[in-house]
């Protein structure tokens, strides 16, 4: 496993629409290896996209503070329902964070790592970073969602990051 580097805006691959995994290979299983360990390498970083390692697939992992990590590949949001304002930042825009709106709760389904198909309901931060990190996968990023440019702030100290 490594701890792979992160890109940034204007990196373009954060910008690309990621294409489907076809087949949970041994390339696949390095990639989400490597994608937890990165997650997981700083504190406060929760979720990781394949397209933030610079790796144009769908894959993303979410590993919140005392939860068994996610992994799903090819996820889709199927069901969002209710609106809240919620602080939010990115590792890929970073020294930024923002008040955007999120669904309340939201239904996901893909595969885990072993190809298995999965649902998840989820409300709060699970909720928030699956539309965060699935956004990753079609080139969107959280200050898209921005009303007003008044509404992102620099940094001092720290956020989560997604
Ligand atoms: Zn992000």
């Amino acid at each position: 496993m490594a701890v792979l580097p992160i890109r940034a805006l204007p990196d373009p691959v954060l910008r690309q629409k990621a294409k489907r995994v076809k087949t949970i290979d041994s390339s696949i299983q390095k990639l989400i290896a490597d994608m937890i360990e990165t997650m997981h390498a700083v504190p406060g970083r929760v979720g990781l996209a394949a397209p933030q390692v610079g790796v144009s697939l769908r894959v993303v992992v979410i590993g919140l503070p005392e939860e068994e990590d996610i992994v799903l590949i090819n996820p889709e949001i199927v069901r969002r329902s209710g609106q809240r304002l919620v602080t939010e930042g990115c590792l890929s825009v970073p020294g930024y964070f923002g008040e955007i709106k999120r669904a309340e709760v939201v239904t996901a389904k893909g595969r885990d790592a072993k190809g298995k198909e999965i649902r998840i309901k989820a409300d709060e931060l699970l909720a928030q970073a699956l539309e965060h990190e699935i956004d990753h996968l079609n080139g969107v990023l959280y200050i898209d969602h921005l009303e007003e440019r008044d509404n992102l702030h620099q940094v001092e100290g720290g956020t989560t990051e997604l």
